[in-house]
């Protein structure tokens, strides 16, 4: 059996997905802006996919949602043109971001620290992981140009106050983005409940293609191009129209949309009830209990690497599941979530995170317990002694 809980580093694209967007490579392939029939008749399947978005995160017809490469360049565009807008006049001098934003997001606010001198405050996360409102009253000055922080966290899947947050930053006259790619398709999102300025998107983490993404700005907020061109997207992004994608993401946001009673229930069910007998094992730990995405684990387990396990759960039993952002799975380090939280370096090495999806089934998430099990008592066996080994199989064995 293979078992996929990795979603939160991507999903795989839903069939009716793929149909959705097949006609758009070979059959409707002109260009949107060109004036022949080709490029016209692409234009149904592009509208259709701009109302699908427009609709998914509540946005209204003033706002505009642009379509990017993917929410890496989302963060990027709006974290270097606030710069460019606000900072590098001399106009504002400070950003304020999380500790435990993506990489996406706080690469992008160290190297404008580290190249142009701009002040970056990166607020706290507490015990429970999760960021409080009221600290952002602390930071957050006339001379603030953005606010980022994200809407839900990729390692824990805890949600942010964001709403308190937009309100404390516009009262000093701060520009608010909120990276969402984690939230899209696993809890309602309505920017303009929210009250973001921003808002960043990535299609594959819900269900639809790699490679397309998308950025909501809110009526009346501008935001330099980062691509100049041919002045597709309004000029705010120039590049020939990738139609297939774009389709793709707008079928795959439709579908999410209509998920969410699933997500809630039933991928809510299922992950709770895998929470609940990986807990039984000794020494485990899992961060931020309350108001998570439906869908995600963040599980340490004291005396067993986050790397061996991986691979044990990988290669002995078919089982794909994460040690922290696939983007940085390079580094081998300790979960950033839970070096924020002030966790000790046993609990930060030994984190593992379990991420569902509508797809995710009974069998497949009875199996990843009873796998999971097995391989923590092996390993727990290789690093300690042989007495302790039988101690816990002992131990297990009564569970
Ligand atoms: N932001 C968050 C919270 C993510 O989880 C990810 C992907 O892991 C990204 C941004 C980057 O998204 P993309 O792969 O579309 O660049």
């Amino acid at each position: 059996m293979r078992v996929y809980a990795d979603n939160n580093a991507t999903t795989k694209v839903d069939e009716a997905v793929v149909e959705a967007m097949k006609p758009y490579f070979s059959e409707m392939y002109g260009n949107p802006n060109s004036l022949h029939k080709f490029g016209s008749e692409t234009h149904k399947g592009v509208a259709t996919a701009i109302d699908q978005i427009y609709s998914g995160i509540g946005a209204t017809d003033d706002d505009d949602v642009v379509f990017t490469s993917c929410a890496t360049e989302s963060n990027n565009w709006v974290i270097k043109s606030v710069w460019l807008d606000q900072i590098k006049n001399g106009e504002k001098n400070h950003i304020i971001t999380s500790e435990v934003e993506h990489p996406a997001t706080l690469s992008a606010c160290k190297y404008l620290e580290r190249e142009f001198d701009v002040k970056v405050t990166y607020l706290p996360v507490n015990s429970e992981g999760t960021i409080e409102a009221h600290t952002l009253k602390d930071f957050v000055t006339e001379k603030t140009a953005l606010v980022s922080i994200m809407l839900a966290n990729n390692e824990t899947g805890i949600i942010f106050p964001i709403k308190e947050m937009v309100e404390i930053a516009h009262q000093k006259g701060a520009l608010f983005h909120t990276d969402g790619v984690q939230a899209i398709g696993k809890i309602p999102v309505d920017v303009q409940d929210l009250g973001v300025d921003f808002f960043s998107m990535s299609a594959h983490k819900f269900h639809g293609p790699k490679g397309i993404g998308a950025l909501y700005i809110k009526s009346g907020v501008s935001l330099s191009p980062l691509f100049h061109g041919g002045s597709q997207m309004g000029g705010l992004r120039s590049g020939t129209l990738n139609v297939p994608y774009m389709v793709g993401m707008g079928k795959a946001m439709e579908l999410a949309v209509k998920s969410f009673p699933k997500m809630n229930v039933e991928v809510r069910r299922l992950r709770d009830k895998i929470e609940k007998a990986l807990l039984e094992l000794p020494d485990t730990f899992v961060v931020g209990k309350e108001n998570r995405t439906p869908n995600t684990i963040l599980i340490s387990i004291r005396g067993v690497e986050g790397e061996g396990m991986l691979w044990d759960l990988d290669k002995k039993f078919g089982i794909a599941a994460a040690t922290g952002s696939a983007c940085a799975s390079e580094d081998l380090e300790a979960n950033p979530v839970l070096e924020a939280i002030g966790a000790d370096e046993d609990l930060a090495h030994t984190a593992i995170r379990i991420s569902l999806s509508r797809y995710t089934t009974e069998e497949e998430a009875d199996y990843l317990i009873s796998s999971f099990k097995d391989a923590v008592i092996r390993l727990r066996g290789i690093s300690s002694s042989y007495a302790t080994v039988q101690a816990q199989n002992e131990a297990y064995s009564h569970k």
